[in-house]
């Protein structure tokens, strides 16, 4: 099994879900004591945040290319970036680095693709819904992504950052977020990205009706093929 390099801690919250998740499905497939063979690099997300909220993403850009090569040196195979938002930075951080970063909107779209869908709505940090490095390559696969109006990708945010990365999970979120999922469904969505890897702390498929692909579970099941060296 190849060594999976995660960069993580962006925020801690999700980069536990990563670790449960990788662990769950390295047992469910191969069984007895198995586990997956990871190297966990968890920044602390208090910097990491002042810096994308000055808009210095090219010293958060030096930090993530730092922190890849610190994987790659400590004999990651490859890199999964355990964040949607900080992708916005994926050319800055492998500059340099000689092996590959599995991308979450790729592992995404090919996701999505697969069930013949194409409109997918997209609940995410204001910078990866409004800005284009993450709609522009879902767009590149063949996807029409629709992201929510002004007030709910405010809130949508409001609650990423001011709760689900503390580690906060509230009913009155929760209801705020299937209400926010359901006008983007009503608008032409026939599916939802949850693309921030906290999101699926509040929303899944048993409180969604349309089909749900959660990006921080999508990423932890191409990185465990790619780990095992298993065709997807
Ligand atoms: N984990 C989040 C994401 O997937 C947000 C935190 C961050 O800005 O990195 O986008």
């Amino acid at each position: 099994m190849k060594v999976i390099g995660i960069l993580g801690g962006m925020s801690a919250a999700s980069t536990q879900i990563y670790y449960r998740e990788l662990c769950a499905r390295t047992r469910q497939r191969l069984g007895g004591l198995h586990s997956p063979e990871l190297l966990i690099r968890s920044l602390d997300f208090a910097g990491i945040e002042k810096l994308q909220a000055a808009g210095e993403w090219q010293q958060a850009g030096a930090i993530l290319n730092r922190e890849a090569k610190a994987l790659e040196r400590g004999g990651a195979a490859f890199i999964i970036l355990a964040t949607n938002t900080m992708h916005k930075l994926a050319t800055e951080m492998m500059r340099g680095v000689s092996i590959p970063l599995l991308h979450i909107a790729d592992a995404t779209a090919a996701s999505i693709q697969k069930q013949n869908l194409r409109r997918p709505g997209l609940m995410a940090t204001a910078f990866t819904m409004e800005q284009d490095f993450y709609t522009g390559r879902l767009a590149a696969a063949g996807l029409a992504p629709l992201i929510p109006e002004a007030a709910d990708r405010a809130e949508t945010h409001r609650i990423i950052y001011e709760e689900l990365c503390r580690d906060i999970v509230t009913p009155e979120s929760e209801a705020a977020y299937i209400a926010i999922a359901e006008r983007l469904v009503a608008r032409g969505a026939d599916c939802l990205i949850l693309g921030c890897t906290e999101v699926g702390m509040l929303l899944n498929q048993r409180n969604l009706r349309v089909p749900v692909f959660d990006t921080t579970l999508i990423h932890c099941d191409a990185a465990l093929e790619l780990a095992l060296g298993v065709a997807p």
